[in-house]
């Protein structure tokens, strides 16, 4: 396991050639059935947008001129000459990494929004790096990377938007996830016997390496083979849904999918349900303020919180370390939480590094495992710094925030920000709450 990754923020060079102050109302329509001008919403707007290739590079685009307040954009890849045929790049930015790129264009075009990106795969994000956005979308062919980001969205109660396309049959699709409670779909839920298949082949891949530490088979994620135009149409469809959802017109979106089709000029949608086979956590995570500040609170004054009996916890990105020992045959009773990699504390016998034992760490760790420290402050206990903790059983589960726990501060960032406004975004039910 790798240190989690945290987001770089865009910041324009004093000489780039960003847009001036444009009005966002000036060529605004004054939708149907909505009373007020759509701009202060959009402007609160937080968005991630996880792939931006071909479909996922214009949702971006488009999320920019809507002068959205903030964009998180993660891709692990860069465009290759092939891009130009389907990817809204230029010439110029082959071999670039496109969050970055895509990022810097956005930055040009919205320079009131605030862009944080990753290169990187979105596993190596902080988990809880989506906790204080409006709205997901996904774009990406590799089922990792879409039952990773389900999952988090279905914890964390996002709203996500996932846009595909299928270039043989000029099918264009989005599917709305509401996230609002358990019994809700995931992406995964729609895998057939061959997605799985497919998976489980990328991972055993992922895991298998030669002497030197290379994985024995690169991932082959298949490029999106398809056409400029479905994929735009994809990325449209896709931003057509969410301002459904940000600004409530018309029939509610979620958990459904809107399908296109070129051969038919039919659009369809559908509704989506949870398969009861989907072997993927569905559990939506209450969001919660801590009695106190994290560090001060214990482990048991949280579950006590949360009413949750029995509870497992995760603080963080920390393990519960049993025992550790060191090459050197020392081994140290530790009961603390502890970063899942590197060494936890020094030897004091030969002065290397301590490792905690495999089967001693737990993340996360039942109450019975840590019971000794469950009744002691966070800080006493190696999670002085943790910015949030989840308290879990089978039936409910809890996140508890501290005011630092937004992703792309960064350390030494600014003071923590004011508690997020009620989301604007729309759900089940009563106004997706
Ligand atoms: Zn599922
Ligand atoms: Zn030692």
């Amino acid at each position: 396991v790798t240190r989690k990754e945290r987001l770089t923020e865009i910041i324009l060079a004093a000489d780039a050639r960003a847009a001036p102050d444009v009005d966002l109302a000036s060529r605004m329509p004054q939708f149907i059935g909505l009373a007020d001008n759509p701009g202060p919403v959009l402007r609160g707007l937080r968005v991630a947008v996880i792939g931006v290739g071909s479909v996922g590079g214009r949702i971006a685009l488009h999320l920019a001129r809507a002068q959205v307040a903030e964009l998180i954009l993660c891709d692990r890849s860069c465009f290759k000459k092939e891009s130009l045929l389907t990817q809204p790049m230029l010439p110029e930015a082959i071999c670039e990494l496109k969050a970055g790129y895509i990022g810097r264009l956005c930055k040009l075009i919205s320079p009131g929004t605030r862009i944080l990106v990753f290169d990187g795969p979105f596993e190596e994000l902080d988990a809880v790096a989506l906790a204080e956005v409006d709205v997901v979308f996904l774009a990406t062919d590799n089922l990792a990377v879409e039952v990773a980001v389900g999952q988090a969205c279905k914890n964390l109660g996002k709203v996500l938007n996932h846009a595909s396309v299928h270039g043989e049959t000029l099918v264009a699709q989005v599917r709305c996830f509401g996230n609002t409670h358990d019994d809700g779909p995931c992406p995964a839920c729609g895998f057939g016997a061959d997605e799985w298949r497919h998976l489980h082949e990328q991972t055993a891949f992922k895991c298998e390496l030669t002497e030197d530490g290379r994985p024995v088979q690169e991932i082959k994620v298949q490029p999106t083979v398809s056409v400029s135009f479905l994929c735009s149409m994809a990325a449209d469809l896709a931003v057509l849904q969410m301002f459904r959802q940000v600004l409530k017109l018309g029939q509610p979106v979620a958990d459904t999918l809107l399908e296109y089709s070129g051969f038919t000029h039919r659009t369809a949608p559908s509704p989506l349900k949870r398969n009861p086979e989907c072997p993927c956590d569905h559990q939506v995570w209450k969001r919660m303020q801590p009695p106190r500040p994290l560090a001060a609170c214990g482990l048991a004054e949280l579950a006590d919180a949360a009413g949750i009996a029995n509870p497992s916890f995760l603080v963080d990105e920390l393990a519960f370390v049993e025992t550790a020992s060191c090459p050197c045959g020392a081994k140290v009773e530790v009961q603390q939480f502890a970063p899942v990699d590197g060494p936890i504390a020094s030897c004091q016998r030969c002065w290397n590094g301590l490792y905690a034992d495999t089967f001693k760490s737990h993340r996360p760790v039942a109450a019975r495992i840590a019971a000794d420290v469950l009744d002691r402050p966070l800080k006493d206990i190696g999670a002085a710094e943790a910015r949030w903790v989840v308290v879990r059983n089978d039936d409910r589960a809890a996140l508890f925030t501290g005011p630092s726990a937004l992703a792309g501060e960064g350390q030494g960032g600014p003071p923590p920000p004011p508690p997020p406004p009620p989301s604007p975004v729309q759900g089940e039910g009563e106004n997706g709450r």
